[in-house]
């Protein structure tokens, strides 16, 4: 079908995205999805990860999203997140303090399986995913 679907990305604090995409590729709980105008209604929790988006021009847009959830309708997608930046909006060296603070913690915590490993496991992944979107050269 053609036709460009309403792209929406929120956090509790702010708007990020609020306009039109060819595509919405998102990074669903049990692998990523994508989504045209058209598909099947579904609602999906959302990993740690990279939503990437083409614009209504075609240019391909990368948005990093700390979880959360997507709500796909025919005509809209609406991602919830609880953290998310556009990729020009990724402080770099704010993004490699956290790895490093959190592998320090996560070598602290040592190998038990306790909420404080948790937590230095989930602050990695975000760095991480932030610094791979950063340095991801082929979008703006
Ligand atoms: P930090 O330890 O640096 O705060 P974090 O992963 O714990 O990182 P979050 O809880 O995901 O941070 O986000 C808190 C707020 O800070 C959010 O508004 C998020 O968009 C912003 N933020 C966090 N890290 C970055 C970054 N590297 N670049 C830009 N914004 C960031």
């Amino acid at each position: 079908m053609a036709g460009n679907i309403m792209l929406e990305v929120v956090t509790p604090d702010k708007s990020l995205v609020s306009e039109e995409a060819q595509i919405v590729v998102a990074p669903g709980e049990y692998g990523e999805f994508g989504v045209l105008i058209g598909h099947t209604s579904f609602l999906t929790t959302l990993k740690i990860g990279m939503l990437r988006f083409k614009d209504s021009g075609g240019g391909e847009r990368l948005v990093f999203v700390n979880g959360g959830f997507a709500e796909v309708l025919p005509n809209k997608v609406t991602i919830l997140a609880e953290s998310a930046e556009r990729r020009k909006d990724i402080d770099v060296e704010r993004a490699k303090v956290a790895l490093k603070r959190a592998e320090e913690r996560l070598a602290e915590a040592g190998r038990k399986e306790n909420i404080d490993a948790r937590r230095a496991q989930a602050a990695v992944q975000r760095a991480i995913a932030r610094l791979k979107i950063a340095g991801t050269r082929r979008a703006a």
